[in-house]
């Protein structure tokens, strides 16, 4: 039976391949010129099972509240967006209690680690070529508050096999040397060994060709309006005017996909959570970090693929607004400053590629991956700041459950019914 899947990121490209792994036909559609080009496109790279808390933990509320007349704060919430985020935004702020929190926390964990397994595997397999690096991650700290908060839930995932080392300021140094300048900001770190990275764009165009080797159609230029039922049975989508017949269905239209899956009266709750990066060429900038380099205080991030360098982060509830905003790329400028400020003096500012994407945000953390509620029609979104790292492993979740075989991890607390 042939799947249509709406969304040419990494989420509707890695379901694809999965599903073709298992002999199923697809056809994914994807409204822009070409696949990876839209959340996927510049974002932080990293493949972390080390950090898969949900975004609205304890406290979130007064975070979110004092940031409305704040333009340097890292999560910002503006005014006029708090009406279209009213329903979302109740369900977030009562996910946000200890225990909600360590429980999505731990339920993503386990599926990021199954994930990243299965992204070595097959990008060892197809020798896809993404700039990868097994490096790990180095999570830097400037005050013993953020440092606790951090310990605390990598210990609760310590019992399910993250491994993690603490680092006084000597051994950060000796880890990443570049940090050398800034060691009296520093008070410690945390060293994930088993984290990498890779450039989720390149991840998603070695993703398009092997979907197409294997006998997949992708058509790009291709946006779709509508979802089609009849009597509780998928038949179908309309894409640029035309209908398309299909008795199977997979929504992975990232931020976008409530408003398709609306069309068949079927509700996720989801919202867009605007982030930046900046990316900088590094060639001529002496060596780069050999890890991630994740600064708690900031919640940025600073990653190198190949000879790129990337600064990552903000998190801002704008609606599907995408402009950039000067402060907020500045607000990245900062940071590249405080944690890196031999290699940023070298840079000019109008020699960047800045960008914004839209992370889909579920309420309570965990992404949506399974079956919705009209018969036919699978659902694979909602993975928030955790897509790239989750791909692979909601990908092949989805695809064992659209064949009937039971995955590999537990896909209960996925449940886009839940
Ligand atoms: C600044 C930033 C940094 C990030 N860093 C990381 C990181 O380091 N690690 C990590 O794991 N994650 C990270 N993320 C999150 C990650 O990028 C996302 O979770 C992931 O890209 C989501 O993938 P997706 O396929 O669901 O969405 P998308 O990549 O947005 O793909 C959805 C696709 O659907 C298409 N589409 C939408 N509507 C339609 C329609 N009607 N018809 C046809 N096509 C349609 C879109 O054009 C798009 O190509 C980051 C995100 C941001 C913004």
């Amino acid at each position: 039976m042939q799947t249509i899947i709406v969304g040419g990121g990494l989420i509707g490209l890695s379901t694809a391949h999965a599903l073709l792994e298992r002999g199923e036909e697809v056809l994914v559609f994807e409204r822009l010129d070409g696949v990876g080009q839209d959340t996927s496109f510049a974002n932080g790279g990293m493949l972390t099972p080390s950090l898969p808390e949900p975004w609205n933990g304890p406290g979130v509320f007064s975070h979110l509240a004092s940031s409305i007349f704040n333009p340097q704060a890292s999560m910002k919430l503006r005014l006029q967006q708090i009406p279209s985020l009213l329903t979302w935004g109740v369900r977030f702020l009562r996910n946000s209690s200890e225990n909600r929190f360590l429980a999505a926390t731990l339920d993503n964990h386990r599926l990021a680690r199954y994930s990243l397994e299965k992204t070595l595997e097959i990008s060892t397999r197809l020798n896809f070529q993404y700039d990868f690096s097994g490096q790990g991650t180095l999570c830097i700290f400037q005050d013993a508050a953020h440092m606790d908060d951090r310990r605390r839930v990598s210990h609760h995932l310590r019992d399910c096999g993250l491994q993690l080392q603490e680092l006084d300021v000597e051994q950060v140094v000796a880890r990443e040397p570049v940090l050398e300048s800034v060691r009296d900001q520093i008070i410690g770190g945390l060293w994930f060994p088993d984290d990498s990275r890779g450039d989720a764009h390149l991840f998603c165009r070695e993703l398009a060709s092997a979907v197409s080797a294997a006998g997949g159609e992708i058509r790009t230029g291709m946006s779709v309006s509508q979802l089609t039922c009849d009597n509780g049975q998928i038949t179908g989508i309309v894409a640029n005017g035309e209908s398309f017949v299909a008795d199977r269905i997979v929504v992975a239209a990232g931020s976008y996909s409530p408003n398709l899956l609306g069309t068949i009266g079927q509700s996720v709750s989801v919202k867009p959570a605007k982030g930046y990066s900046i990316t900088i060429d590094g060639s001529s900038l002496g060596e780069l970090p050999k890890s991630a380099i994740a600064d708690d205080s900031s919640h940025a991030v600073i990653t190198s693929f190949g000879e790129r360098l990337r600064i990552c982060g903000t998190a801002e509830f704008a609606g599907f607004d995408k402009r950039l905003r000067p402060e907020r790329i500045n607000n990245l400028f900062d940071v590249f400053e405080s944690v890196l400020p031999e290699m940023a003096v070298r840079v000019e500012r109008d020699h960047v590629d800045a960008w914004a994407g839209l992370r889909p945000m579920s309420d309570d953390g965990r992404p949506f991956i399974g079956a919705g509620s009209v018969k036919g029609l699978f659902i694979n979104t909602g993975h928030g700041a955790l897509g790239w790292t989750m791909a692979m492993g909601s990908a092949n979740v989805l695809a064992d459950l659209i064949c009937g075989t039971m995955p590999d991890t537990d896909h209960s607390p996925f449940d886009p019914l839940r």
